[in-house]
């Protein structure tokens, strides 16, 4: 026997819908290249949507064709996100950041047809138009006057203003396509992971539980994430799910003192964004002696996060940092750390020590960790194994490339997420490392993610990798790479001294080298493989070890 329900279709339009009903009047606020500070509501941006979704129809697109978007995080962006979607196409959003032959794989790759791109990457388009042939169209995101003469491409405000908005969202069914996003992994070809409505919009539902994103109608949010990587982990949807007033911080993501401005000028009280940014501005507010009143959390995610990262948040500024993780694949939501009330008479630093974990499962998604012939590992904090998940926002196959699902899936399912971690009883998972990444000294794994940890809490550390060494006895022993702070020299042993206690003796790395940059792969993190091969030929010095 069925139940008796009715059968609506979870789409992304319908979230539209809902926050003209019930949210009208909360509110947007963006910084753009040429506006330091755009306000406006949530009637004012779905009206607008609404412009962009028939300007679209206009163009003669057929339903699940791809439109892309090249633009940092403002109104035009959230507003295209939802025009593009919620009108039947696809909206692949890319990242600037990709080197030139990156974006023009993908654009090829995904077949895009139109491009919305904000005025400061139009140079790069120019430079690769010639390859992209599916390309038909260019708007670019501003007012009349942020097109160069003699280009072809439009501007977005004249592109949409001969549409009403007066529209009728489409329904169709919830797994149509709705959004693609490439991942930028270390080698070979970016990876297409395609969301479908139903994917996002119940991921996004997820990220609103207390226990995950506890977002309310009281709270302003502060995606520092960029909307080109994993839709900016779901906050676009999930604010106007609950009517949050929003914050973009458009080009100026990586600077300590706007972000302290948006901060606490806006009243944000939760703030999203990879451990990078938030050093930039945990450095900015140091410098400065200003502190964030307002912020009172921070999720951060995307690479592993310090627990020196932990402490300065809780320390200077009252705010509780919480760790999530998750990847392009999923959505991106796959465990988010919230300390559980067993843990409320735990001293600081026993409560820290479980903050520097992943996080446990939100609901939605199945782990495993299991070890090289496939065995499941036990839950006990101490075990390792290759990370795999499971779940309705993860993908079953890559875009175009669904006949490789053997590489990446086993037999029933589970998504081979290239981590390697442990899981203690309590469901606290912790990344150890990237299966690629992992060294392995006498046969026992050492995760360079907790030395990577630990020296960046060394006060001259700005930023530490590690990474295998060849070694005649023990196969491979880990180098410990440093970029140090600006004006600090810290040397080998007291980096080594500094480590000393922290991490199990036989885990010290062999040695360190200093360098004045890491390289980075265009979503932030350390670029291991770069590293692995300009140092492929370091003679480790004798240490007995
Ligand atoms: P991306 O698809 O670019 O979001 O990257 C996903 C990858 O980032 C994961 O597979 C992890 O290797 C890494 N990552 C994400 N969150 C964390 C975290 N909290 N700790 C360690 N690594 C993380």
């Amino acid at each position: 026997m069925q139940g008796l329900m009715m059968e609506r279709q979870l789409l992304i339009s319908s979230i539209a819908k809902h926050a003209m009903t019930f949210h009208p009047d909360a509110t947007i606020v963006s910084v753009t290249a040429d506006n330091p500070r755009h306000e406006y509501t949530y009637r004012d941006c779905f009206g607008r949507a609404a412009q962009v979704a028939q300007a679209l129809t206009s163009l003669g697109l057929s339903r699940a064709d791809r439109v892309a978007t090249l633009a940092w995080n403002d109104y035009r962006h959230m507003e295209a996100y939802y025009g593009i979607s919620g009108a039947g196409y696809v909206c692949h959003t890319i990242n600037p950041r990709l080197f030139p032959e990156q974006l023009v794989y993908i654009i090829n790759h995904a077949e895009d047809r139109v491009l919305l791109v904000d005025p400061m990457f139009l140079p790069l388009i120019d430079k690769i138009r010639d390859q992209t042939p599916t390309l038909e169209h260019v708007i670019v995101m501003g007012g009349p006057g942020s097109v160069p003469e003699g280009s072809d491409a439009i501007d977005y405000e004249t592109f949409i203003s001969g549409h009403s908005g007066d529209y009728e969202w489409p329904e169709f069914d919830e797994d149509t396509a709705a959004a693609l996003c490439y991942t930028s992994g270390t080698t070979g070809n970016p990876k297409g992971v395609l969301y479908s409505h139903r994917s996002t919009v119940l991921h996004a539902m997820a990220g609103l539980q207390p226990d995950i994103l506890d977002i309310s109608r009281r709270d302003c949010v502060l995606p520092v994430v960029p909307l080109f990587h994993v839709n900016a982990w779901g906050i676009p949807y999930s604010c106007p799910m609950v009517g949050a007033k929003i914050v973009m911080p458009g080009p100026k993501m990586g600077d300590g003192e706007t972000l302290y401005k948006l901060l606490s000028g806006e009243a944000v009280t939760l703030a999203l964004g990879v451990p990078t940014v938030w050093l930039a501005l945990l450095d900015y507010c140091e410098t400065a002696g200003v502190r964030l009143d307002s912020l009172e959390r921070t999720l951060v995610g995307g690479a592993a996060v310090p627990a020196s990262m932990i402490e300065a948040f809780r320390d200077q500024h009252d705010v509780v940092l919480q760790q999530g993780w998750g990847m392009t694949e999923m959505s991106p939501l796959g465990t988010v750390n919230k300390l559980l009330p067993k843990h409320d008479g735990l001293s600081d630093d026993e409560r820290v020590k479980i903050q520097t974990k992943a996080g446990r499962g939100i609901f939605g998604v199945e782990m495993k960790i299991v070890a090289d012939d496939g065995t499941e590992q036990p839950w006990d904090g101490e075990a390792y194994g290759a990370l795999r998940v499971r779940g309705p926002w993860i993908c079953s196959a890559y875009y175009r490339r669904e006949d490789e699902t053997g590489d990446t899936h086993d037999a029933d399912g589970w998504f081979d997420t290239g981590d390697v971690a442990t899981i203690d009883p309590d469901g606290f998972m912790a990344i150890t490392d990237r299966t690629k990444d992992v060294i392995k000294s006498g046969g026992e794994w050492i995760s360079s993610i907790d030395l990577e940890n630990t020296a960046v809490g060394h006060p001259d550390v700005a930023e530490a990798a590690v990474i295998g060494v060849a070694h005649p006895k023990w196969t491979e022993r880990p180098l410990m790479i440093v970029v140090p702070k600006p004006g600090a020299t810290p040397s080998r042993d007291d980096i080594l001294g500094y480590l000393d206690g922290k991490i199990a003796k036989w885990w010290t790395p062999d040695d360190v080298v200093f360098v004045e940059e890491l390289p980075h792969t265009a979503t932030g993190k350390i670029k291991k493989t770069t590293l692995r091969e300009q140092f492929s030929d370091y003679q480790l010095p004798e240490t007995g070890s």
